[in-house]
């Protein structure tokens, strides 16, 4: 065997392999692009694949080759080995999305800014948006009446504002872990009778790490429990300093549902997008982002898409996402017919071949040859890189990690919008008690379907319906199938729901409590019984059905559990300090006088 080890059979490629690791000539920069798997890295940086695995394992990650890496992780390991790591240069088209697009500083206007709306659950984020909406966008000539695309435009002193009409941090993650930077200007709500809750923190730490400008709104300053000092306090303790204080955090103080000091609002959103000076150029063939899409029966699929740059027009051929299309009927938050868009408007369009999702970037071609290649090439690269990503589950699998695969909970979900799948899927896919994970085996736009229930019963999943209902059929089903339907309408909600019924899967864990110790004063031994011990309570209680362990000069020298308990000839459930009893314990005869007997038992350990 020694001998093959240096003498290896395949000598020639161990040779290549060898020179290659060792000679080759180590490249100076590495370009990185989304989805480089370990194979992609290595050829790029001219290394061994087993190199790359070696590093990753010394990071503490055991990789396959296939197994794509993410941008921080290649930084290192370029760090590593002298290497600089550089952003790709994108020429091809069809990746718009991830192109930047210089614009000549001559063309550019003032746009009006796009504000999402963020906090704790009840702090009032919905009575905000339905104040501002209700008091303030601009009836249109038609009559219009406000509609809900998703966002919508307000008119205040003669500037415009466009706010996105789904409240919650959901959204906000959701349409960034797709790459979209749609918002730009958060307004935090927190209710003054209350306080920074989980959700404040989480909101401030999502604009921070998006590099957004927040407001603080202290609402519900009309309560009498209103604290608004606290408030300002406690998130000074978050890095929020109000500016009265000498910090850089403008907050204004209102009641959304009185509709007070909401005009103070909007004049600090103007003036914070007047300084960050938020512009684009209206006179170019249309970019933006999506920011909600359904199927709707009559008109097929339609999406609400906000312009980033450049103007956007009926009869335009447009890629989005995955998919492409002409424009045919284009309306705003009024429900009116329009004909052009320009920069931070919402609309809402109509003639898209497929439903795309929130946070899919779109852009206009030149004529339907090009868009319709552009939506394939698209498609083509997302096959592939979820084959990459199936590789790498199919190669867990193989591995066979047993005690990971039994640590989840599946859940099939369905709803009426592709956004608040999205949102659903981004806060589920997080949650992870004790490496207790969810699995999503499915999550469609749509009503729950006999064919849903039939996979959740072959997955032993637990279906989620939001904002949707079962028809009689399908509960039917459901009942006859043991299948468990959860019905929902409030994306927090399904969060508790299910992270109260994870920790309910747990395996319950218990810890081990001593409870008391006695001394064996005396031995009795009685055939067939075995061996009785007259022992003195010296501390805690003796309880029946307890564990023993038996101490002898300090050692452990037996662990089992306590056969019988008696004071004086009757069986006794306990005996506390300072008295006397008799026990035995269960196969183990051999107590002695001066023995220990320590009393112990398990207490379940809740999961937090
Ligand atoms: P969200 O979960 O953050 O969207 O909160 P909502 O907008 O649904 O508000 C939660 C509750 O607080 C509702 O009962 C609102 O009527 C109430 N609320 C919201 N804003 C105010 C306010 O300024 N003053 C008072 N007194 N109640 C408010």
């Amino acid at each position: 065997m020694a001998k093959r080890k240096f003498y290896p059979k395949n000598k020639k490629n161990n040779l290549k392999k060898f020179k290659k690791e060792n000679k080759a000539k180590k490249v100076e920069v590495v370009f990185f692009r989304e989805g480089m798997n370990v194979s992609d890295l290595a050829s790029a940086m001219n290394v061994s694949n087993a190199l790359i695995i070696k590093k990753l394992m010394n990071m503490g990650m055991m990789t396959s080759i296939n197994e794509v890496i993410d941008r921080d992780t290649i930084e290192l390991i370029c760090l590593e080995e002298g290497v600089e790591l550089q952003d790709e240069v994108i020429t091809d088209v069809s990746r718009y999305d991830e192109m930047d697009f210089e614009e000549d500083p001559e063309n550019l206007v003032l746009r009006p800014p796009i504000v999402t709306i963020m906090g704790h659950v009840d702090h009032g984020k919905t009575t905000l948006l339905d104040t501002i909406r209700n008091t303030k966008v601009a009836e249109g000539e038609a009559g219009g009446i406000t509609q809900h695309i998703g966002a919508y435009q307000i008119d205040f002193e003669n500037k415009k504002i466009t706010f996105i009409d789904t409240p919650g941090h959901a959204a906000f993650t959701e349409m960034r872990a797709r790459g979209a930077k749609v918002t730009d200007i958060v307004v935090l709500v927190v209710a003054a009778d209350d306080g920074v809750m989980p959700q404040t923190k989480e909101a401030i730490d999502h604009a921070k790490s998006a590099d957004v400008p927040l407001i603080v709104a202290i609402n519900k300053i009309d309560r009498p429990g209103a604290k608004v000092e606290k408030i300002m306090s406690e998130l000074s303790e978050k890095g929020l300093t109000p500016e009265e204080w000498g910090g850089d955090t403008p907050f204004v103080k209102i009641s959304a549902l009185k509709n007070e000091n909401i005009e103070a609002l909007l004049e600090m959103i103007i003036l914070i997008s007047e300084v960050r000076e938020l512009k684009a150029n209206p006179n170019k063939k249309a970019r933006g982002n999506v920011i909600e899409a359904r199927l709707d029966k009559g008109r097929g699929p339609l999406a609400t898409m906000i312009v980033e740059n450049g103007t956007l027009s009926v009869g335009d051929f447009i890629a989005v996402g995955n998919t492409y299309g002409k424009i045919r009927i284009m309306n705003n938050h009024l429900g009116e017919i329009i004909k052009k868009a320009e920069p931070s408007t919402p609309v809402e369009i109509t003639g898209l071949n497929e439903v795309p999702y929130a946070g899919d970037k779109f852009m206009v071609f030149d004529d339907e040859k090009t868009t319709k290649q552009i939506a394939s090439d698209r498609k083509s690269r997302m096959r592939e890189l979820e084959l990459k990503k199936k590789a790498k589950s199919s190669l867990d699998m193989l591995l066979g990690d047993i005690e990971s695969s039994e640590k989840e909970l599946n859940l099939l979900i369905k709803a009426n919008v592709n956004g608040s799948i999205e949102a659903l899927k981004g806060l589920l896919e997080k949650i992870d008690f004790e490496g207790f994970h969810v699995n999503i085996i499915r999550a469609d736009v749509g009503a729950i379907s006999e064919n849903d229930v039939s996979l959740a019963s072959a997955a032993n999943a637990i279906v989620i319906g939001f904002n949707v209902r079962p028809t009689s059929n399908v509960k039917n089903l459901a009942n006859t199938e043991g299948v468990e339907i959860r019905l929902y309408s409030i994306i927090y909600r399904v969060q508790e729901d299910i992270e109260n019924a994870i920790k309910g899967m747990l395996k319950p864990r218990f810890e081990e409590v001593v409870i008391g110790q006695a001394e064996v004063r005396e031995t009795y031994k009685i055939s067939k019984i075995g061996t009785i011990a007259g022992c003195y309570v010296t501390d805690g209680v003796i309880q029946k059905n307890s564990m023993a362990r038996v101490l002898r000069e300090g050692l452990v020298i037996y662990e089992g559990r306590l056969g019988s308990l008696k004071r004086f000839k009757d069986d006794v459930k306990e005996v506390k300090q300072n008295l006397e009893c008799g026990l035995s314990i269960e196969n183990f005869n051999d107590i002695k006088v001066g023995d220990i007997i320590e009393i112990s038992t398990q207490k379940r350990i809740e999961v937090k």
